[in-house]
């Protein structure tokens, strides 16, 4: 007898599948072809998180080493995404260095972005550290910072003034009341303000939302401030808009996920919009027909 989990995970697979390119690095490239067809630009990403064995980080890395040469050999222009935790900072700082390092090697060679995802606020502090480290070895390296921490100001602040690539989110985890703004409207405001200081003071970064009023504020703020930056949404959400923001010149980057370990970034899709989970609803009880 089939396990009510199965039934839910494979209603949950069917669903989540507009959000991830499929299960292999083939699936992604296939993905980046076709955006950049449309005039996008392409984030990689292998999905995964928290690996503790240096077997496996040293797999991933070596994964991502594949997809920037093959992006390089395809002529397509973009880089990758990476979680910290994926590539050894639950090991130590040292191991997440080292991977990072040997990624850097590579995307050297082939003059690709290499982004460094922002995880739960237990990693805050470590995750600076090894930009940090990093950044005065390579130019194209860029860092993630959320709307939703109370402390992103004052870092936003430090980092522009050592120059540094940031990537713009509202914030994808769940944070205490203390360090965190809980209400839509307190991190939609606090996205506004950091936009802001993004447009005065710095330069080659990614505005990552798919929220309508947050886009609009970025494109006003771009007709007074000229600086390079680029719009970046994830695969399968808002697809229209994306080829609105194309037509209308300005730069975009899809971020494409692959890879097996699918269920935490669907988790974490499905939490942000209440319609997608009534959507699940419906999906789960076709799936239980079938
Ligand atoms: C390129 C990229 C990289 C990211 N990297 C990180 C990272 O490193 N760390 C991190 O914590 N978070 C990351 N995120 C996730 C981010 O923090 C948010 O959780 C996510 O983008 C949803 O917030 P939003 O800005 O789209 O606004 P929301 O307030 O969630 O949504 C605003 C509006 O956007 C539309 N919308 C939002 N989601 C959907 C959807 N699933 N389907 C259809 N419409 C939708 C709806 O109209 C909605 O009302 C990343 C996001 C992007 C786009």
């Amino acid at each position: 007898m089939v396990s009510v989990t199965r039934i839910m995970e494979k209603a949950l697979f069917g669903f989540a599948k507009q959000w991830i390119a499929g299960d292999t690095l083939d699936d992604a490239l296939r993905s980046a072809r076709q955006t950049y067809k449309k005039k996008m630009n392409v984030i990689i990403n292998k999905l995964g998180e928290y690996n503790t064995s240096k077997k496996v980080i040293a797999k991933t890395v070596n994964e991502y080493q594949t997809i920037l040469l093959s992006l390089k050999k395809s002529k397509i222009e973009g880089g990758i995404s990476v979680k910290p935790t994926q590539v050894g900072l639950l090991v130590s700082k040292k191991e997440c260095i080292k991977s990072f390092s040997a990624i850097i090697k590579t995307a050297t060679q082939s003059n690709s972005f290499v982004w460094i995802d922002m995880e739960s606020s237990d990693h805050t502090d470590e995750t600076l550290e090894v930009y940090h480290k990093l950044f005065s070895s390579y130019e194209r390296l860029g860092l993630a910072l959320q709307a939703n921490l109370k402390r992103t100001k004052n870092d936003l602040v430090d980092l522009l003034e050592r120059g540094a690539k940031i990537r713009l989110v509202k914030g994808a985890y769940r944070e205490g009341a203390k360090i965190s703004y809980k209400s839509k409207v307190q991190v939609d405001e606090n996205f506004l303000s950091l936009t802001k200081i993004l447009f005065k003071k710095g330069n080659e970064f990614g505005i990552a939302t798919h929220d309508g009023n947050m886009i609009d504020a970025a494109i006003e703020f771009s007709k007074k401030y000229a600086r390079q930056f680029e719009f970046q949404m994830l695969k399968g959400i808002r697809d229209e808009l994306k080829l609105e923001l194309v037509k209308q010149k300005f730069s975009v980057s899809e971020y494409i996920p692959y890879g097996t370990n699918w269920l935490p970034y669907s988790i974490r899709r499905l939490k942000e919009r209440r319609r997608n989970i009534l959507l699940l609803g419906s999906s789960f009880i076709q799936s239980h027909r079938v």
